[in-house]
């Protein structure tokens, strides 16, 4: 069976939008664009035409960098889109499911409530620092699970799901349901990407960001891997025209040799600070546990963990606090150097005031 089949009936017949065409010096009477650029216009390529219905020099460069062929990659505006294009292309709503780990990051269930698609959530075992259970996972699953979301490294929680347990899940799920693996934090970590199993895999999904790693949170790019059947659906459902003009020109920027350098310094960097906070912290009279993390954040159990959360605020410095099964617990997002020093100074004078 083509893992296509999943999607949605009328997505599977879906034509992508047909756009007006674009060909170098040419008139271009066809679009209904200005033919002059504003004086406002400072970037390379004018903005008075539109963008690329697909950047696909953008594109080929990213499938690269993440390890793919080009036509197994779609870029998009942030990963958040791709989750929520792969919720619209396959959950239909009030039938199907997907699963999702607890805690994990809440937009694929965001998403899915907007679709009307049922979400099932495993909980990460606390007990076991937060391992994903395959067997609960794969227990959740029905015939009318579509899609499984495994968070490697997870957000909130810093773990990671070992790739024999993803294998796990391609292999049970096979014809079954999507098992899209979100490496936003890959860079972090010791982990590989994977993608490489693309090929073996074609139940498999994966979701890149280049708002982590490359610094990039403001031009909101991310892409989605997977099978050709799979990116083509997503390719017809995207807004024609999805990756504004400046986008295009500034990620093809931040993947110049020299850019992805100091990336790759900007990541070792977070990486010994995420060491030095978490040892500073870990004997803390006012942390009772820190989980090992492999992103750019970690999670802390606190004692009054709200409490420390507004104490901190009030000295100018915003903490993450979730509430729920994770009410004594804060997410630290790791800074840079100088703003790491503070948030160890604002938690030394918080014990001060308590004793
Ligand atoms: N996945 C995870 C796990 C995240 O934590 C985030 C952002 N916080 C995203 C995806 C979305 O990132 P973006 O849309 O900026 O690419």
């Amino acid at each position: 069976m083509s893992v296509a089949n999943l999607a949605r009936p009328e997505i599977r017949k879906l034509q992508p939008y047909k756009a007006a065409m674009q060909i170098d010096d040419t008139v271009r009477l066809n679009a209904n664009e200005a033919p002059w650029n504003s004086s406002g216009d400072r970037f390379r390529r004018p903005l008075n035409r539109y963008p690329e219905i697909r950047p696909a020099r953008l594109q080929r460069q990213l499938s690269r960098r993440f390890g793919c062929e080009s036509d197994q990659l779609l870029v998009t505006r942030g990963s958040s889109e791709a989750i929520d294009l792969l919720l619209r292309a396959f959950c239909r709503a009030d039938v199907d499911n997907v699963v999702t780990l607890a805690p994990s990051f809440s937009m694929y269930a965001h998403y899915a409530e907007i679709q009307g698609a049922e979400v099932r959530e495993v909980a990460l075992p606390r007990d076991r620092d937060f391992d994903a259970d395959t067997n609960a996972i794969l227990a959740a699953c029905d015939d009318q699970t579509r899609l499984v979301f495994v968070c490697t490294p997870n957000n909130p929680t810093g773990t990671t799901v070992p790739r024999q347990k993803i294998v796990e899940l391609l292999q049970s799920r096979r014809d079954k349901s999507l098992i899209v693996v979100d490496e936003a934090y890959i860079e972090f970590s010791d982990a590989s990407s994977c993608a490489d199993m693309l090929d073996a895999y074609d139940n498999l999904v994966v979701l890149r960001t280049l708002s982590k790693a490359l610094a990039f949170a403001g031009v909101r790019c991310g892409t989605v891997m997977g099978n050709l059947q799979v990116i083509g659906m997503l390719n017809a459902i995207q807004a024609p025209y999805a990756l504004a003009t400046p986008v295009v020109e500034c990620v093809e920027n931040a993947l110049q040799a020299d850019q992805l350098e100091q990336a790759a310094q900007g990541v070792a960097l977070i990486v010994e600070e995420r060491e030095r906070v978490t040892d500073a912290l870990g004997g803390h009279e006012l942390v009772e546990k820190i989980w090992p993390s492999s992103a750019n954040f970690f999670l802390m159990q606190v004692s009054n963990a709200e409490a420390v959360v507004a104490a901190c605020k009030e000295r100018n410095i915003l903490l993450r606090y979730f509430g729920g099964s994770l009410a004594d617990c804060i997410r630290v997002t790791i800074g840079s150097p100088e703003e790491n020093d503070t948030l160890l100074g604002a938690f030394d004078s918080l014990a001060g005031a308590r004793s």
